[in-house]
């Protein structure tokens, strides 16, 4: 193993002991062939987990850079991504450095290009579909010579965001047709302005990236208005990331993909077929089956609890009849035996009671399944865990939240609150986004909508303990550093107010000037803009008129930057209004101030 490696490896020791399961790890590490069978039982053969983790990375000091990628890569996908960020930097380079293939199936340079583009990773219990993969692939072949639309469609939950990140993770498909990259955004339901948003961050994680390669391009203002957007994205696509591959994750509306109708190459995972008819260019499609096969569901069910498929017992082809081979309700259930390897016939049992009916349908998935999964996952949670579970039922869907949000939410310390997280991720209750730093955490949207379910009585409730919790954090004034988390309050709390019913603060927050300057100034005016007419039945008319008539005259002035002074431009205001009369006050105050 080389130098920088080792020394990373001695250097990241106690934490590793402190935390790792040696036994999860040495699966993948046999597999990749760089662990024995002898080797794994001699470390089985310690009496303690840290014996046992000690042991292992006492082994793997005498290894060589294969090992220490293959234990790198097996920390990630056993969710233990904390750990594994610590050794990233020092992965060593494998020769010929960029062709070797990895036991995921990409290259180092496949899983920069990818992890560059934002695309997720496998999930942490993964096994390959590879006739779907296969098809997909061959569809983006077509898009090497000129641009167009790949659809995948399938009902949800039924692996296409898998498999949409998994085709690309290949190295002969990025070099000969996508030599430009792969850009992965999530999507999901929409409104304009969110769209806006979505847009906005993406051309400004294209334009810093490029700056990166070529400081001699500049960074641009966001663009104002969702027109606008789409032609900096056409002129990004076109002159800065020519022949590379979007992907669109989860797009429910044709309003949306037309944002995207720019003449580039675009895989785009849905559940609706016909979306890809708005747009123009050459378009195909493959189709998700809603389960996977029964082997692959017995595989996913198997690696969970450490065993073969043969071995596995009878319930387990029952439990996967049962939910129809869903994977997303298979790795839940699997995630459950992790735990408990003995409840088999308990779990089946559970899936075939169905007495957990949901009231609304879906036409496009069949519910039951998933509920008695998650019900029961929810089940096997510690009362306190349970309680902190339910209070996400009031994130929106598709949006992604850093452990910071949920640290003000339960009031607990950001360490507690990893730990929290770590537990419903390796529950397959929450995903992890490991892109980002520091991470996101998300929930799939069946399992809040199991959740909104579940919850109906208490949603105001909940969202008031948001709005409280937020209240009692930043009582000082609202958090200003434009971080994550900053960010979500600035989008959602209104939305949590609203929620509430908490028409007092919504009415005192929105009709604040000091609200108006942080956000435009933070997020930018659309957003804003978007709040007043969102809420505009519960805001009262005639102040709420003043604070929309202020934004639509200088919308464009609160996207410059330096960004101006909010007072100075609300002093323009006629005299009667309430912009007017707060920019009075502050400037008096000033003046006082000196
Ligand atoms: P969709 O995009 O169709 O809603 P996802 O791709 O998000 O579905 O998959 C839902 C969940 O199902 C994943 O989070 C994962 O737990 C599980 N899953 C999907 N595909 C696979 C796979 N190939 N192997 C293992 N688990 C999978």
């Amino acid at each position: 193993m080389e130098e920088g490696a080792r020394s990373c490896l001695l250097q990241s020791r106690s934490s590793l002991e402190q935390d790792i399961r040696a036994s999860y790890l040495m699966d993948h590490m046999i597999s990749d062939g760089v662990l024995t069978g002898d080797e794994e039982d001699r470390i089985r053969s310690k009496p303690t987990r840290k014996e046992q983790a000690a042991a292992l990375l006492e082994l793997l000091l005498r290894k060589d850079n294969q090992a220490y990628i293959s234990f790198y890569n097996a920390l990630v996908r056993e969710s233990y991504g904390d750990l594994a960020s610590l050794l990233h930097n020092s992965l060593p380079l494998v020769s010929p450095e960029a062709e070797k293939s990895f036991s995921d199936g990409g290259t180092r340079y496949v899983q920069a290009v990818l992890s560059e583009g934002g695309v997720p990773q496998r999930p942490v219990v993964f096994v390959s579909r590879p006739a779907l993969v296969n098809r997909v692939r061959e569809k983006l072949y077509r898009l090497q010579k000129e641009p167009g639309w790949v659809t995948v469609f399938g009902m949800a939950g039924s692996g296409k965001s898998v498999l949409a990140a998994e085709a690309v993770r290949d190295h002969a498909l990025i070099t000969e047709c996508f030599p430009g990259g792969v850009h992965w955004l999530s999507v999901g339901q929409l409104d304009r302005s969110d769209l806006l948003v979505r847009i906005q961050s993406l051309c400004f994680r294209l334009e810093q990236q490029s700056q990166e390669k070529d400081p001699s391009s500049s960074l641009h203002r966001p663009p104002g208005s969702l027109e606008e957007a789409k032609e900096r994205l056409r002129f990004l696509m076109l002159r800065r990331y020519p022949r590379s591959l979007l992907i669109l994750d989860d797009i429910w509306d044709s309003s949306v993909l037309k944002a995207f109708d720019i003449q580039c190459r675009v895989l785009l995972t849905t559940r609706d077929r016909s979306l890809a008819d708005c747009v123009s260019g050459s378009k195909s499609e493959v189709a998700v089956e809603s389960g996977l096969e029964e082997d692959q569901a017995l595989e996913i069910l198997a690696l969970y609890v450490n065993g073969k498929p043969q071995r596995l017992p009878e319930q387990a082809r029952s439990i996967v009849r049962e939910c129809k081979g869903s994977p997303l309700v298979v790795s839940l259930i699997g995630a459950l035996l992790r735990e408990f390897p003995d409840r088999w016939a308990y779990y089946l049992h559970t899936l075939q009671q169905k007495k957990f009916k949901r009231i609304r349908k879906s036409s496009s998935y069949d519910y039951d399944a998933l509920d008695q999964a998650m019900a029961a996952s929810i089940q096997v949670l510690s009362e306190e865990h349970r309680e902190l579970y339910i209070d996400l039922t009031v994130l929106e869907k598709d949006v992604k939240v850093p452990a910071k949000v949920l640290s003000v939410l339960w009031d607990l310390e950001p360490e507690e609150v990893e730990d929290v997280l770590q537990d419903f991720v390796n529950k397959s209750l929450l995903f992890r986004d490991c892109h980002h730093r520091p991470y996101l955490y998300y929930l799939h949207d069946l399992q809040l909508d199991f959740l909104a379910e579940m919850n109906r009585s208490g949603l105001e409730s909940l969202h008031t303990k948001v709005v409280c919790q937020y209240q009692q954090r930043y009582s000082q004034g609202p958090p200003t550093s434009g971080d994550e988390e900053c960010l979500y309050w600035f989008r959602f709390l209104t939305y949590h107010m609203a929620k509430a019913n908490l028409t007092q603060e919504l009415c005192s927050l929105m009709f604040s000037l000091d609200w108006v300057r942080t956000k435009a100034q933070i997020m930018g005016p659309a957003h804003l803009i978007n709040d007043y007419v969102e809420y505009g039945t519960i805001l009262d008319k005639e102040v709420r008129g003043h604070f929309q008539e202020f934004l639509s005259l200088n919308g464009h002035q609160l996207e410059q930057r330096p960004f101006p002074d909010v007072v100075q431009l609300a002093l323009s205001q006629p005299d009667s209004s309430e912009v007017y009369r707060q920019a009075l006050l502050q400037a008096q105050e000033r003046a006082t101030r000196g």
